[in-house]
Order: C-alpha cells, then sequence, then structure tokens
C-alpha cells in the first residue's frame, strides 16, 4: 500500500511507537502484585528501570528477572509515603540516568475490613491517603521537576474505578484517595501540558493478581464482581500492559489527562444486574429470533418475576418476527 504521495510507508512504524528502548523508567510498587508484572512489561519494551517498594528481597528479585531481559534495572527499597525517601528515589534516577522519562505511580494500598463510613477510624484513613495520594503527588512533583526542565516526560498514575464512583465494598478511605489522585492527574495534565510533560491514568476493575486470587477466590467476591461488570469477568494483571505501554511511549504523544479505564465496561453501565432482567426471555417466550445473553445471573429470578410472557401493559411493542425487521 503507498501513500497519497506514491512513498511507501516506513516498515516496523507500528512496533517503534511502543519501544522504550533508551528511556528510563520510575516503577514505585514493583516487589509484587500488577507492579511486578508492568516491571517485566516495561523492560520487555526495552526501558531502563528504577524499581521501588519497601520489601527489599522481593524488589530485588524483580529486579534481578528485569535486568536479565538485557535493560539496566535499579532496585530503591523506600517508602513513598516518607518525602526523604521520594527524593531518594528520584535522586537514584538522576545519578543513574541523569533524566526520567516516564513514572509510573503504582504503588498503593486498600482496606479489605469492610468497615462502614460512619465508623471508620482515621489511623487507616490517614495512612491510606499518606499512600496513595501524597505519595503519589510527590513523586510526580520530584520527578516532574525533571521532566519539565528537560521538556519532555509521561507521568502515569494508577488509580482504579473507585476514583470515580461508588462501590458496595466500604472502602471510603481509598475510595476518597484514589478520586483524589484522579483529580490530582487532571489537574497536573493540564498544568504541565504545554510544558511537555504528559500526565494520564490507568484506572484498572477488578484484577486478580497471584496475591488477592486466593482470598477473593475463597470469599467469592471475583463472583460479585464478575455478575456486575459487562464483560462478566474481573482482568487479569497482563492485560494492564497494553495500556501502560501505550501511555509511557510515544504512541499516546498527543494524550494528557486522560483517565484510561481497563475495567470490562463497568464505567461505562449504569449499573449491572447480578440477576437477569425478566424481559431478556421474550423474544424466546414468543419466537423471535434473539441474540445470545450468556449470563444466567447469580440467583434464580424471584418467582413474581418470572412469567413476564405477556409484556408490560401500555409498553410493550410486539418483538420481531426475523433479525433486522
Ligand atoms: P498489591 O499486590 O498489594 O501491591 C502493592 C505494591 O505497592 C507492592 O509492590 C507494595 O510493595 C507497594 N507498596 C505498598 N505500600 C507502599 C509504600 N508505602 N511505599 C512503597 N511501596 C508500597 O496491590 P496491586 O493489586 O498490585 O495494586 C497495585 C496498584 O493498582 C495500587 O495502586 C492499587 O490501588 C491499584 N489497583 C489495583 C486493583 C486490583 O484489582 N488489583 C484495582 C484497581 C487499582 P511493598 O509492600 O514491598 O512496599
Amino acid at each position: 500500500m503507498s501513500s497519497a504521495n506514491g512513498a511507501k510507508p516506513a516498515h516496523g512504524i507500528a512496533s517503534k511507537l511502543f519501544d522504550l528502548t533508551g528511556k528510563t523508567v520510575v516503577l514505585t510498587g514493583a516487589s509484587y502484585g500488577l507492579g511486578e508484572m508492568m516491571a517485566k512489561g516495561l523492560a520487555s519494551a526495552g526501558a531502563d528501570l528504577v524499581l521501588a517498594a519497601r520489601s527489599k528481597d522481593s524488589l530485588e528479585a524483580v529486579t534481578s528477572e528485569c535486568a536479565a531481559l538485557g535493560v539496566d534495572a535499579t532496585p530503591v527499597v523506600a517508602d513513598v509515603s516518607d518525602e526523604y525517601d521520594v527524593k531518594r528515589i528520584v535522586d537514584a534516577a538522576i545519578e543513574r540516568h541523569g533524566k526520567i522519562d516516564v513514572l509510573v505511580n503504582n504503588a498503593g494500598i486498600s482496606d479489605m475490613r469492610g468497615l462502614p463510613a460512619e465508623n471508620f477510624d482515621m489511623e487507616t484513613f490517614r495512612r491510606i491517603v499518606d499512600v496513595d495520594l501524597f505519595g503519589a503527588f510527590m513523586l510526580a512533583r520530584d520527578a516532574g521537576r525533571h521532566m519539565l526542565a528537560a521538556g519532555s516526560g509521561s507521568i502515569i498514575n494508577i488509580c482504579s474505578i473507585m476514583a470515580s464512583g461508588a462501590n458496595e465494598l466500604n472502602v471510603i478511605a481509598y475510595t476518597g484517595a484514589k478520586g483524589g489522585l484522579l483529580n490530582l492527574t487532571y489537574q497536573l495534565g493540564c498544568e504541565w501540558a504545554d510544558r511537555g510533560v504528559r500526565v494520564n491514568a490507568i484506572s484498572p476493575g477488578f484484577i486478580v493478581t497471584p496475591m488477592t486470587a486466593p482470598a477473593l477466590d475463597a470469599l467469592g467476591v471475583s463472583e460479585y464482581i464478575a455478575s456486575r461488570t459487562p464483560m462478566r469477568r474481573v482482568g487479569n494483571a497482563e492485560e494492564l500492559l497494553g495500556p501502560l505501554l501505550f501511555l509511557a511511549s510515544d504512541a499516546s504523544s498527543y494524550v494528557t489527562g486522560l483517565n484510561l479505564l481497563v475495567d470490562g465496561g463497568t464505567n461505562a453501565s449504569n449499573g449491572y444486574y447480578q440477576i437477569r432482567p425478566g424481559h431478556h426471555g421474550w423474544g424466546e417466550m414468543l419466537g423471535a429470533p434473539t441474540v445470545g445473553n450468556t449470563f444466567e445471573g447469580l440467583a434464580p429470578l424471584p418467582e413474581r418475576l418470572v412469567p413476564w410472557t405477556g409484556g408490560v401493559p401500555g409498553i410493550h411493542y410486539s418483538m420481531p418476527s426475523e433479525a433486522g425487521e
């Protein structure tokens, strides 16, 4: 295929869009969970890495695995809620590479106690905000100074679907902190837009990590989440890599202030039902062709909702007899 002026498109241009060779990426929360997957994925795209977390042994193990992929990888044992530690992370990147091209604010904590808001303690609330919001801001601020001086950079804040909506898990501090981080993303994305620094968010839905899978499967939470997700399943860690590489690389050079939801459609819906709506059966009952709905619901339909055979008086249109009518 040729372009309008007859020139052939450069071979391999698409794969180069996501190439991070020669880029320095600072990634927090790299010792396990989603951060471990991100570290290896960024290394496989060619990025040199500065990896931060508190657990020394796990962090060093992930660093070694990344280095084995042929990139320069440096571990920095640090707590992102500590301003001095944040400075050490940024200084380590500048001393080793002289620049920071990409910052991924992934370190985060939540709270699985299920406490209702009216009983929530301020010690836990402050700790979650300290790590998820203040930590991410301090890193953005300190790394951002170097990026602004260089006139380029990409910051990616790992938020959550809980940053832009409520849920039933009773995690008021997490919801508040991630909501703050998303608004901070919008603010920085605009404030630094004309100085070459892009700031975006990735908001995962519910992702099973090796660490969370056993507990969540045991509690059945995965099944609840899947039932209210339009794709009717939870996500896999690897499904975050494409969005991450997109925002980290020049593929997104005109994208800033974006909240990239990776959530199986959750945020697009205004609430998906956990039992199958009764009128889904109308087409079958009336003999009309239907497009299959694979979701059978978490529970059998309550008796009073089952026989909607006659439709709803006054608003029931007749069913088409063939597809497309
Ligand atoms: P995870 O398995 O608990 O991993 C959290 C990571 O953050 C670990 O590497 C942990 O390492 C690090 N970390 C925690 N506190 C830290 C601190 N004070 N300083 C430095 N590092 C710290 O969690 P995850 O599921 O991978 O989640 C990663 C990010 O995605 C979080 O921001 C989370 O809110 C977000 N997210 C996750 C999901 C999901 O379903 N999994 C959904 C939406 C958003 P150390 O303990 O070694 O410090």
